[in-house]
């Protein structure tokens, strides 16, 4: 399973990955990070097919995905 990891203090709560996510499986904390943002989380871990698109749209750098190979299944819109 790809590990998602996400820098909540990098964070500046556009929701960019949120609207990028193919599988649709990040959404915004109710919780603030210390600048005052909401900030990403992956809730549906087990579902996230380490596409790294997240992390490649995000402007700040603050989602690294970590994934061996290469994953097809589960992947549906
Ligand atoms: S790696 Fe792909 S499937 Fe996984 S959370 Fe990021 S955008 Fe979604
Ligand atoms: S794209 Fe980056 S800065 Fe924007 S909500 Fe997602 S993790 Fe936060």
């Amino acid at each position: 399973m790809p590990k998602i990891e996400v820098n909540t203090e990098r964070c500046k709560g556009c929701e960019r990955c949120n609207d990028a996510c193919p599988q649709q499986i990040i959404g915004m904390s109710d919780q603030l990070n210390n600048k005052g943002y909401k900030y990403a989380v992956v809730f549906d871990r087990p579902r996230c097919i380490g596409c790294r698109i997240c992390a490649i749209i995000c402007p700040d750098v603050a989602i690294e995905v970590y994934v061996e190979g290469t994953q097809y299944e589960l992947f549906q819109y």
